[in-house]
Parts: structure tokens; C-alpha cells; sequence
């Protein structure tokens, strides 16, 4: 984190309050972390900050299994929520990387949409209620514990991807659903010829896969070898018997497809899964630099093209992963050392921003990483997001400056 000063981490709500009040009355400015693994995302903070750290707060506030609901302190990690609830039958589609360290608070307050959304829809139509420390220390909380109590705008929401900069989330409620029984995995060479097809094959399945991904590089993330023009990765899960439908359909798809070789596995199919989606924000230190560029499906594989051809003039390596169902292109791309890649950075950055305005940078650790456009072009919005900045956050007291537009 880009602070002067080492975390404190309030074990309470009431305590985190306290910390927050002071700092809005004395002019301090607080900066927020849970697991920090999306620290390479965002603007540097606009002074010297407070770090707050969520990690101690921690815990289970309400575990309402035969209702499908559950309550947790915002400091918890994914891992720590997921393996609770498989222990009952249950999941939330929580797709973040390294679960093992990302809260929910953080992951709640990046509001990302993982590659499992196309089947099971995005992380906040699971959030049913929350509690939220203001800038000014007070609490206020939203929702309840019950899925259908919403009158009017659900406060909840506004907080979803503000990146800490309306309030610090300390609680989040949300409605789980029963966990499907198996899952397998499709893995394939995706010769270029084939690419276009194969996606669209794979948006017309008549049951809808989990996950599905072209993956070029990042060896270790899928089985060690992934060719030259990389491979499609294909997350199912379900009971027993739509595995072996949606298996057959797959297959006959991708083969219409041109695609040449499926190979399809049961053992260790969700942590195959889990690893593709931890290298998109793994990095070589101060060597590399990722990028994220929404799309729409049907036009990701060549967008992902140009910006590789892009780099390739940079003389940067590059890695890809598609999301093929969702659109999401990551791109990767490194230098041999920080040197060498610092000698360019800057003018890739804005090549590549000309060529997609809103590529958002999310992992990078070059010290020249404060000279890169980190969010991209503006939305449409920001000046309504200022409004409620100025609203919620009047003496600019949390994560001052880290967002989109400097908010
Ligand atoms: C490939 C990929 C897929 C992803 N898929 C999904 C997905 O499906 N669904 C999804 O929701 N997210 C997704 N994410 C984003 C995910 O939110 C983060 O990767 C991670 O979970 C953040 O958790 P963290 O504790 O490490 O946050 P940190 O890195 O510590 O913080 C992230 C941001 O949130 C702020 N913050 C942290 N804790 C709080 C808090 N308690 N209250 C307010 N602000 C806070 C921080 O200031 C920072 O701005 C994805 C990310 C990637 C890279």
C-alpha cells in the first residue's frame, strides 16, 4: 500500500468507528485494505494516509443454513466463507483471485464480475443486506437477512465496486445457494482458425458451461503446456447426470468447431479453475504490467489480438486470458527486467489506450506505475460518482483520490 504509516487493524466495528471519526474531524485521510491482492489497481491516494487494515474484523454473525443465508464480518477471506458453507452443501460464486487472502469487504467494495456470472449471476444480487462505517464513524446498515425485504433503492449496492471511497464495509449478508455436486474440466489447443467458432459454439450450448476461457501463457496456470496459440479451458458443474449431457454436447461442439483434441478432467477441476483465475493478477514483479479490457464475447479473441500485435511492437512478452463467455480480455505484458520495461511503459500505456480507452490496469508493480492511465477513460457517470463522493465523503477522509476520475 502507498501509505506513511503501519496498519492498524480494529478488531471491532465500534472501534474501526472510533479510528474513522477522528481522522474526518482532524483532516487525516484513511487509506483501506483487506487482502490487498488488488493493491495494483487504482491511482496513488492524493496525501499521506492512515493505513486501515479489515483483517481482525473478522468472524460469523448469523449462519441461517435451512434459510440460505449467512452474515459475515467483511475482514473474512473468501476461502474462510467458502469452505464454512461447502461443509453445509453451499456456495456463494465468489470467483476472485487468491481466496486464501481476498476479503469480502474488498472484494464487495471492487466489485468486479467474475467468469462465472454468465451461469450464476454477479456477487451483489447475493448481497442482501450490509453495514457500512461512514466517513464520519457512524454505521449505517442496509437490508437484512431475509432475501426479499428491499423497499425502495437498496443502499447496499452503492457501495458494490465504490472502492472503499463512500464507506468502509464491515458487514455483508448474503443469500447462498446449495453447491453443485461435481465439476469437470475441458481442456483443448485452440489453433487461431478454430477461435472465432469455438467461441461462438460455446455461447450456444444448451447448457450453459461455468467458465470458459481462452488461456495463451501463463504455463503453470492450467496444465504447464499451452502451445502456441493457446487453449480453451472450459469449467462445467452440476450433478451427474447434466455433466455427462452438457459433456457430450461440449465435445461435439468444439469438434464442429475444428477444434482438434479435448481433453476432460474430474480431479482438481475447481482449483484448475481457481488457477486461471489467480494469474490474472499474478505478476513478475517489477517486470510486467496486466490490464483489463471489458468487450462483448463475440469481439474479445480479436481485440486480444490487436493488443498482443500492440505490445509485440514494444518488444513486450505477452499473456493472454479470454473470458469467452463474458467478453473479459486480460492482458499481460513484460519486459526481460524492470529497466527494460520501464523505458516504455509509458508510451505502451498510451498506445494501448488509444487503441482501448478503457483499459484499467490491475496489476503492476513498476515504480513507473504511477505514471500509467490506471483506470482508463472516464465513464459516463463520473461526475454523478463526484456527487455522491461529495455527499457520503465531504472532507474526502476514505481512499482519497485512488478512484476512477481521482475521486
Ligand atoms: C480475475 C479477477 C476476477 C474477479 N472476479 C470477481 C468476481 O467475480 N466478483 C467480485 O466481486 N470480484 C471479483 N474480482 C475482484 C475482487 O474483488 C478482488 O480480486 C479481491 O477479492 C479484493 O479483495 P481484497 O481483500 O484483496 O481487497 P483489497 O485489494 O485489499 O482492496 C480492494 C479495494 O477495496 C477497498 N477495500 C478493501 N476492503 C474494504 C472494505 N471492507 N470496505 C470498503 N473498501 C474496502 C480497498 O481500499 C481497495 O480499493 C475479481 C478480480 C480479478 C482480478
Amino acid at each position: 500500500m502507498r501509505t506513511a504509516t503501519a496498519p492498524v487493524a480494529p478488531e471491532t466495528i465500534d472501534a474501526l468507528g472510533t479510528i474513522v471519526a477522528q481522522a474526518d474531524r482532524g483532516g487525516g485521510k484513511i487509506s483501506i485494505a483487506g487482502g490487498n491482492t488488488l493493491s495494483g489497481m487504482g491511482l496513488p491516494l492524493e496525501a499521506p494516509a492512515l493505513a486501515l487494515s479489515t483483517l481482525r474484523l473478522t468472524g460469523v454473525v448469523a449462519n441461517e443454513s435451512a434459510d440460505l443465508t449467512i452474515a459475515v464480518r467483511a475482514g473474512m477471506t473468501l476461502q474462510g466463507v467458502n469452505v464454512l458453507l461447502a461443509g453445509q452443501g453451499q456456495f456463494i460464486p465468489f470467483d476472485a483471485p487468491a481466496p486464501q487472502y481476498a476479503t469480502v469487504g474488498g472484494t464487495l467494495a471492487a466489485g468486479w464480475l467474475g467468469p462465472r456470472r454468465h451461469r450464476y449471476g454477479r456477487l451483489r444480487d447475493y448481497l442482501i443486506g450490509s453495514a457500512i462505517v461512514l466517513a464520519d464513524g457512524s454505521v449505517a446498515r442496509a437490508g437484512g437477512m431475509v432475501v426479499k425485504n428491499v423497499a425502495g433503492y437498496d443502499m447496499s449496492r452503492l457501495y458494490v465496486g465504490s472502492f472503499g471511497t463512500l464507506g468502509i464495509l464491515v458487514q455483508a449478508n448474503f443469500k447462498t445457494i446449495p453447491a453443485p455436486g461435481h465439476a469437470r474440466i475441458f481442456l483443448a489447443p485452440l489453433p487461431e482458425r478454430t477461435r472465432e467458432r469455438a467461441f461462438a459454439a460455446l455461447a450456444a450450448l444448451p447448457v450453459a458451461p461455468s467458465a470458459a476461457f481462452w488461456v495463451d501463457g501463463f504455463h503453470n496456470s492450467i496444465d504447464g503446456d499451452d502451445g502456441n496459440e493457446g487453449r480453451v479451458a472450459v469449467l462445467l458443474d452440476g450433478s451427474e447426470a447434466l455433466l455427462e449431457r452438457a459433456t457430450r454436447d461440449l465435445r461435439s461442439a468444439l469438434g464442429r468447431a475444428g477444434v482438434p483434441e479435448t481433453r476432460v478432467f474430474d480431479t482438481g477441476a475447481r482449483e484448475s479453475f481457481q488457477r486461471i483465475v489467480d494469474a490474472y493478477v499474478a505478476n513478475l514483479g517489477e517486470r510486467s504490467v496486466t490490464y483489463r479490457i471489458a468487450s462483448f464475447p463475440t469481439e474479445s479473441a480479436e481485440r486480444a489480438l490487436n493488443i498482443q500485435q500492440l505490445a509485440r511492437r514494444y518488444d513486450l512478452r505477452t499473456e493472454t486470458i479470454v473470458d469467452a463467455l463474458n467478453g473479459d480480455v486480460v492482458l499481460r505484458a513484460s519486459g526481460l527486467d524492470s529497466r527494460t520495461l520501464g523505458g516504455k511503459i509509458e508510451s505502451f500505456d498510451d498506445a494501448i489506450h488509444e487503441l482501448e480507452p478503457g483499459a484499467q490496469v490491475i496489476a503492476c508493480e513498476h515504480p513507473h506505475r504511477v505514471h500509467l492511465n490506471a483506470w482508463g477513460e472516464a465513464p459516463a457517470a463520473v461526475e454523478r460518482m463526484r456527487a455522491l463522493k461529495a455527499r457520503f465523503d465531504p472532507n474526502r477522509t476514505l481512499n482519497p483520490g485512488r478512484f476512477v476520475g481521482g475521486i
